[in-house]
């Protein structure tokens, strides 16, 4: 059973996408459902609300702990507040990626749009960036998966996953299938 987080944001698309690859799910909004499923994604949204909820749904230490035995996947709002320091303006985040991030750096004229990406053993996929951030430093443990105009937009650490795009607005399911197999192990 493999969890998305479900406070804010598109949740449901991710659910659809992680059902389309195979995977049974289940929405998390409570520790005590945490402790349920196996993994988790982190879906795009607005990341400031998404940690406000946190703290008030008393998440953000059961989710510490979650990322050292089980698999994460944040992608967007869910990359800001999983890397390891969050700029423009500077925020709170969990530090499970060795990522540094600046939010909405694409700026106001670009801050929508769909392209296409070499994303090496995944093959090409379709990439939406929605007010996205860039991942402006990697740690030494980070694998790039996909760049996009020179930075990363899909990253690997140990069993974490973090893309700056939203692979559940896109109709192929490579990148969820991806998250999976590390779920699996
Ligand atoms: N701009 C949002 C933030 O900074 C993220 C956007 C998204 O998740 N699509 O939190």
């Amino acid at each position: 059973m493999v969890g998305v987080l479900a406070l804010q944001g598109d949740y449901e698309a991710h659910a659809r996408a992680l059902r389309s690859a195979g995977a049974e799910v289940k929405e998390v909004r409570t520790a005590p459902e945490l402790e349920t499923v196996v993994a988790l994604v982190i879906p795009g949204g607005e990341s400031t609300t998404m940690l406000n909820l946190l703290h008030r749904e008393r998440l953000v230490e059961p989710l510490k702990r979650f990322s050292t035995v089980r698999p994460i996947f944040g992608t967007c709002a869910g990359a800001i507040l999983l890397a390891s320091d969050v700029t423009n303006p500077v925020q709170e985040c969990l530090g499970v990626v060795d990522i540094g991030v600046e939010r909405n750096a694409y700026g106001r004229q670009l801050d929508s749009r769909v392209v296409r990406l070499d994303a090496g053993e995944l093959g090409e996929v379709e990439a939406v960036f929605i007010r996205a951030p860039i991942i402006r430093r990697t740690g030494e443990g980070v694998k790039v998966i996909a760049n996009y105009n020179g930075d990363p937009v899909l990253v690997e650490q140990g069993m974490h996953m973090v893309a700056t795009f939203h692979p559940e607005l896109s109709m192929g399911t490579r990148v969820h299938g991806r998250f999976l197999e590390k779920v699996k192990g």
